[in-house]
């Protein structure tokens, strides 16, 4: 795996970068590997497609619906908990929507909130360059799994000090999730839901934990596909000179977060996508579900001509403005968030460094 096209300008490194490259460009690549991710990613697929096979020939239909329950509970732990709440902020949740999230978010297992919402600021900062921990320039293998096998690239970690993550650091749910973490995400992710799966269903325990193994790495590629495949395959109806796409295949299975030409370029709206269709964007019909319970508040969207400008501006022609339906009431957009573009590496550049100690 060769190191990435570098994208950002090597006059802008600092002392220390040109230290820490040059360390890097004379370390071999196997000792850039994350053997412990390496051993745990191999041990987990056999196991996952063991719990396939129970799934096919021997447990019970309640124990994969079941399953498929938890498993869509999980992925709003990501989709509308990681990503549109937390790193986004796309809405504003009351504390037991946050609670409900984070213990979802939990069972998913990958990596508490702060870190997965730091990562993915990074990754919109900073994408498709070397500071972009999935950067899809080094193939779809690296930006799919590949980069949780590899040490972080130098810039990764020096350019993403530059985020500002004091939001999180204030959201106790946050913090709380991220020092009870390493106690209690095995039981909660691994044990707990075959537990309850078991007492529902009456199938045997093990059986139910190998099913919850194979739910687990459905969740992790769904979410994958949107750092692989949604930057490479598709179309760019709103910005064509940048790389994430819009893909329905990948919306399908990452419920609604394929959509990821329209997300990049409007990163600060709730639905990820400019259609206000649900049936490829699950993630948010969950939130207006929630806004409809009075738990989540202050949806944010964009304005159709805001988006149907970008689109004549930028997009590559395959934009339907025909599909441009959806308006939100609830629309609190504000003249800087509209222009958020692929600038914002640059604004973002420029934040508050005095959260490096936290990366
Ligand atoms: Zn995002
Ligand atoms: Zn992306």
């Amino acid at each position: 795996m060769s190191s990435a096209v570098r994208t950002l300008s090597p006059d802008d490194e600092t002392e220390e970068e040109k230290q820490l490259m040059k360390k890097w460009n004379s370390t071999s690549f196997f000792s850039k590997l994350a053997w412990r991710n390496i051993i745990l990613l191999t041990l987990l697929h056999p196991a996952a497609l063991y719990g396939l096979y129970l799934g096919v020939v021997s447990v019970k239909w309640s124990t994969i619906i079941y399953s498929s329950l938890i498993g869509y509970w999980s992925g709003f732990g990501i989709t509308a908990g990681a990503h549109r709440l937390w790193t986004h902020r796309t809405y504003k949740a009351k504390l037991p929507l946050r609670i409900f999230l984070a213990l979802a978010n939990t069972i998913a297992f990958q990596t508490p909130l702060y870190v997965w919402a730091r990562d993915h600021r990074v990754h919109h900062a900073f994408s498709e360059t070397d500071a972009d921990p999935h950067n899809a320039n080094r193939g779809f293998f690296f930006s799919h799994m590949g980069w949780l096998m590899l040490k972080k690239h130098p810039y990764v970690t020096t350019r993403g000090r530059k985020i500002d993550l004091s939001d999180l650091k204030a959201d106790p749910v946050v913090m709380l999730q991220y020092m009870l973490y390493i106690p209690v995400v095995v039981p909660v992710s691994f044990f707990l839901p075959p537990l309850l799966v078991s007492y529902w269903s009456g199938d045997p325990y093990w059986n139910c934990f190998f099913v919850s193994l194979t739910r687990y790495v459905i969740i992790l590629h769904s979410t994958w596909l949107v750092n692989s495949a949604a930057h490479l395959y598709g179309n760019k109806p709103y910005d064509r000179y940048i790389g994430p796409v819009e893909n329905k295949w990948v919306a399908f299975f990452a419920v609604g977060e394929g959509w990821h030409n329209y997300h990049h370029v409007f990163p600060q709206d709730y639905k990820t996508s400019e259609l206000g269709g649900y049936k490829l964007n699950i993630t948010t019909m969950f939130i207006d579900a929630m806004a409809w319970l009075g738990q989540a508040y202050d949806l944010k969207t964009v304005p159709d001509h805001v988006i149907t400008g970008r689109a004549e501006r930028t997009g590559d022609g395959s934009h339907k403005p025909q599909e441009s339906h959806y308006q939100n009431n609830n629309t609190v957009i504000s003249k800087s968030k509209s222009n958020i573009d692929t600038s914002t590496a640059k604004s973002m550049s420029n934040i508050d460094t005095s959260t490096a100690k936290s990366l």
